[in-house]
């Protein structure tokens, strides 16, 4: 297992994130919890640390208005495949296709990541999960901003909580930039080992830069044989 990058920010957040938990709880069971706003007490209750199944997290995301990006969706799209997945891939958010059908990774790249998973990996699509940092679609497919991450990473955390897989895959620079470190660079830092949440992450490239960049397959190929050998699947050598 490679070096992890450790990200003070992110501890802090996550370590603010259980005690407002906490005091979530007291209140639920008659406590006083300390002092707070009425407004800063409705942001506690978004937080949805207390899930423990995928349905009852989708419920509790609802008809999400959390961050700016609600306004431009046509879908919420929340994630698919087993809540026992061993490997959960994670991208950025959905693109148009996505937005539409309401489901991740069902355009060209999401093809192409079928193919990943199936042809190559030995797996069946319906036995990983796959979603993305952010729900909703950016306009234009920009990438999503700093303040809509942080609104639904949330949602991601407990998704990952939940499934609790061996292997996290990120797709591209926005999901591994939000997991790993704000400084995270995909040319340089893919293809190594790193940890989020105790789950092993391994970062590659988005399958939407494979279209663009076919020599790149190459290093794709590689980073799913690693996730293989990590997870004790049987390494073919040609996709
Ligand atoms: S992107 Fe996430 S936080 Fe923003 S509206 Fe959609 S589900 Fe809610």
């Amino acid at each position: 297992m490679g070096s992890r990058v450790i990200n003070p920010h992110e501890e802090l957040k996550d370590i603010i994130g259980h005690l407002r938990n906490l005091m979530v709880m007291d209140r639920e069971i008659g406590l006083d919890p300390p002092k707070l706003s009425p407004s800063s007490l409705d942001y506690l209750d978004t937080r949805p640390a207390h899930l423990s199944s995928l349905e009852d997290l989708r419920d509790f995301v609802g008809d999400c208005k959390r961050c700016k990006l609600c306004h431009g969706r046509t879908h919420l799209v929340f994630g698919e495949g087993s809540a026992k997945a061993r490997l959960v891939f994670v991208g950025e958010g959905p693109g148009r296709e996505e937005d539409l059908a309401g489901r991740p990774f069902v355009g060209e790249a999401g093809r192409l990541l079928s193919k990943i998973i199936e042809n190559g990996m030995g797996l069946k699509r319906e036995e990983v999960y796959i979603c993305n940092v952010v729900k909703c679609r950016p306009p234009q497919n920009r990438d999503p901003e700093e303040d809509e991450i942080e609104a639904c990473l949330p949602f991601l955390k407990q998704q990952l909580r939940i499934i609790s897989p061996e292997v996290i895959c990120t797709l591209g620079r926005i999901p591994a930039q939000a997991l790993l470190s704000r400084e995270f660079r995909i040319t340089r830092q893919r293809g190594q080992w790193y940890s989020f949440l105790d789950i092993s992450v391994m970062p590659t490239y988005h399958p939407a830069y494979l279209l663009r960049n076919p020599a790149a397959k190459r290093e794709v190929w590689a980073d799913a044989q690693e996730i293989m050998r990590t997870m004790g699947l049987e390494v073919k050598r040609h996709v």
